[in-house]
């Protein structure tokens, strides 16, 4: 990242509430935490250690939520890749059922967050429906309920009929719904952490990309791109998906992929009365999957899949106009307002990465295309091991740095398996 870029156009850029008062940093400071990466993972980490009364300071290349952050999906769903058992499989009995629970509870992360600190950002919670497009999803989907079921989380199955009448679509098989789940504005959301960061004395700089990271004298100098110095003891990196060379290996990690949406106009009220009815929000099975919802004006938000490039066109969306026309036929003539994407990084274990690689040094990153809860919380507890020092306080181990095999081929990977997953979907 060379240049401070303006918040790209969105529906979310159009309709959040302002920015908050901050500036670009113009002298040299010290602090005792810099946090790096101004979206949900770094300002919650942010805002945590302040409130554990570690004197912090936030920058941010760009603006705030210039990342996937402020263009997100505002789907705010719990859990993680990995279903309960999965995670028992994975981590053995006592330590998946714990990580099931934490992971489960992400979406509380988030909306007690908005309540703590009186957050505008058009929070609902009316719950989080992931309907199947066959079957054979129908019946993963509904054993994922199960599980989830037995942890005595509010969730329930639901059958075609019920999926229809929700949905206001006839193109799945059942379901279930999540009540933990619900949706937020999420540009809004994230200027609102930033004002509780300030509000708990975190000092926060946009338009300031850190160039480097070096350490002197066992502290960490960040010189950044308008020519001030960051001196700090301990330095966070939460630049997700727009990683770039501050650490070795660290951007070869993970694979950036891009996420793209679409919005329609407002829907007239023929069409927009049976959709998404009480404001639930929906993903579905897929594994190339179609993910929407309202807005507050009524818009339907369609989302999935992007180019392996930035988009240039209206026609880099096409397919998203024609998942919009197979969910709901009779919206498929509604203009389209806003196209935007953004990039979002997934791991080789899609588990959330923490490390530590050298003293002073700690890096979030990793947010699997599930981000608002994951990264809110994750911010947090990593927060909560930086003030205590107890590494429990992590749902994850804290792993090195693994650089992903030929990662440079990773465009190729990433073609190979959109082709299979588009496949397997279509079988
Ligand atoms: C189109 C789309 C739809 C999505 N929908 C959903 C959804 O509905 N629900 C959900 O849970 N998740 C969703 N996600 C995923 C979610 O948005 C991400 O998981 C989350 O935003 C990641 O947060 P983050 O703070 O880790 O990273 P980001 O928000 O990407 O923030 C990283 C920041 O680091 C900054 N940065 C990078 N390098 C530097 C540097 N050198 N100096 C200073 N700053 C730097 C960048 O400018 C960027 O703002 C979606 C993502 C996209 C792209």
């Amino acid at each position: 990242m060379n240049e401070t870029q303006s918040m790209p156009p969105s529906l979310w850029a159009a309709t959040a509430e302002p920015a908050p008062p901050v500036q670009p940093l113009d002298s040299d400071r010290t602090t005792d935490v810099v946090v790096v990466g101004g979206g949900y993972a770094g300002l919650s980490t942010a805002l945590h250690l302040a409130e554990a009364g570690a004197q912090t300071l936030l920058v941010e290349a760009n603006q705030i939520g210039w990342g996937a952050s402020g263009r997100s999906g505002g789907q705010v769903i719990p859990g993680m890749k990995y279903d309960p058992d999965g995670m028992r499989r994975l981590f053995g009995d006592e330590a998946g059922h714990k990580m099931a629970q934490v992971f489960g509870a992400t979406a509380d992360h988030v909306f007690d967050l908005i309540e703590r600190h009186d957050i505008a950002c058009e929070a609902t919670r009316a719950g989080w429906i992931q309907p199947a497009h066959s079957k054979a999803a129908e019946s993963a989907a509904l054993e994922r309920c199960r599980q989830w079921q037995a942890l005595g989380a509010n969730v329930s199955a639901l059958n075609a009929a019920e999926v229809a009448d929700l949905l206001g679509s006839n193109a799945y098989h059942g379901g279930w719904i999540d009540r933990r789940g619900g949706s937020i504005q999420p540009l809004s959301y994230t200027r609102g952490l930033a004002r509780a960061c300030l509000a708990a004395g975190v000092t926060i700089h946009d338009r300031t990309a850190v160039s480097k990271l070096r350490q002197d004298a066992g502290a960490w100098q960040l010189p950044t791109e308008g020519g001030a110095t960051i001196r700090a003891r301990r330095v966070v990196l939460c630049t997700n998906g727009y990683t770039g060379a501050l650490w070795p290996g660290l951007r070869k990690s993970i694979i950036a992929a891009n996420s793209f949406q679409i919005a329609t106009a407002p829907l007239p009220e023929d069409i927009g009365a049976d959709i998404l009815k009480g404001g639930v929000v929906a993903s579905d099975t897929r594994n190339l999957l179609a993910y929407w919802r309202r807005d507050q004006a009524g818009r339907l938000i369609v989302g999935g899949r992007g180019t392996f490039d930035e988009p240039t066109s209206a026609s880099d969306f096409r397919h998203l106009n024609r998942m919009l026309a197979r969910i709901y036929p009779q919206a498929a003539d509604q203009p389209i307002e806003y196209r935007w994407g953004g990039r979002v990084a997934i791991t080789q274990d899609f588990l959330p990465h923490v490390h530590q690689p050298a003293d002073g040094l700690s890096v979030l990153i990793g947010c699997q295309g599930r981000g608002i809860g994951l990264q809110t919380a994750m911010g947090r507890w990593l927060a909560d091991y930086m003030a205590s020092g107890e590494s429990t306080r992590l749902p994850v181990p804290i792993t090195s740095v693994r650089q992903i095999p030929l990662h440079s081929l990773r465009r190729l990977y990433v073609s190979a398996m959109l082709a299979y997953y588009k496949m397997r979907d279509l079988l």
